[in-house]
C-alpha cells in the first residue's frame, strides 16, 4: 500500500525548515503532497503563484513530492488526495500545543493520523514570519529558502 502524506501550510514563503521536514519525511512516506492553504481571511506577502513556484523549484528533481493549493478544510484535502497522514513540524512547546489540537480534530473527525517531526536544532529559529520581515526590509533571504530556489523577482 502506498504511504501518502500531505504537508499542509501557508508557506508564505516555504523555508529551509519546511524543506528539511519534507526531505526527512521522504524516509517515512512513499509520496508527499505539499498543500498550500488558501485562507481568504489570512493576508499573505507572497502571491499564491510565487509560493507554489518556490516549492516546485525546491522539489523539481524529486518525483515523490507534488505541490497543490487548496481551500477549505485540511482534512478534506487529505481525503481528496487519498492520504492517511498529515505531516507537520515542531519547533517549540507553542508549536506542540497548536499542533496537538489540530491533530486531535483531524483524527477524531476524519481518522487521519498526524506525524510530526522535530526540527533540526539549527533550524528552530526559521519561520516564514522571520523570512517575510527580512525580505520586506531588503535583506538577502536566500539562506533561509530551500537550496537553489530563485525568487521570481530575481529573474529579471
Ligand atoms: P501554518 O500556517 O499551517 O502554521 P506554516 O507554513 O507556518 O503553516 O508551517 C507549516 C508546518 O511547518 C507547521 O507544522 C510548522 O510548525 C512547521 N514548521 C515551520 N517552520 C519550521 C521549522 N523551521 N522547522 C520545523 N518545522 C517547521
Amino acid at each position: 500500500m502506498t504511504r501518502r502524506a500531505i504537508f499542509p501550510g501557508s508557506f508564505d514563503p516555504f523555508t529551509i525548515g519546511h524543506y528539511r521536514i519534507v526531505q526527512r519525511a521522504l524516509d517515512l512516506f512513499d509520496h508527499i503532497i505539499i498543500g498550500v492553504g488558501v485562507n481568504t481571511s489570512k493576508r499573505h506577502l507572497f502571491a499564491l503563484d510565487t509560493r507554489l513556484d518556490i516549492i516546485r523549484q525546491a522539489f523539481a528533481s524529486e518525483p515523490r513530492v507534488t505541490v497543490k493549493s487548496y481551500d477549505g478544510l485540511t482534512m478534506d484535502f487529505a481525503q481528496e488526495a487519498d492520504a492517511r497522514f498529515i505531516l507537520r513540524g515542531l519547533r517549540s512547546t507553542a508549536d506542540f500545543e497548536y499542533e496537538r489540537t489540530l491533530a486531535e480534530a483531524n483524527l477524531h473527525f476524519a481518522g487521519i493520523e498526524t506525524v510530526a517531526l522535530y526540527t533540526e536544532p539549527d533550524q528552530a529559529f526559521v519561520s516564514s514570519t522571520v523570512v517575510r520581515d527580512m525580505y520586506t526590509f531588503g535583506k538577502d533571504i536566500a539562506p533561509l529558502l530551500p537550496p537553489g530556489v530563485v525568487l521570481p523577482d530575481d529573474k529579471h
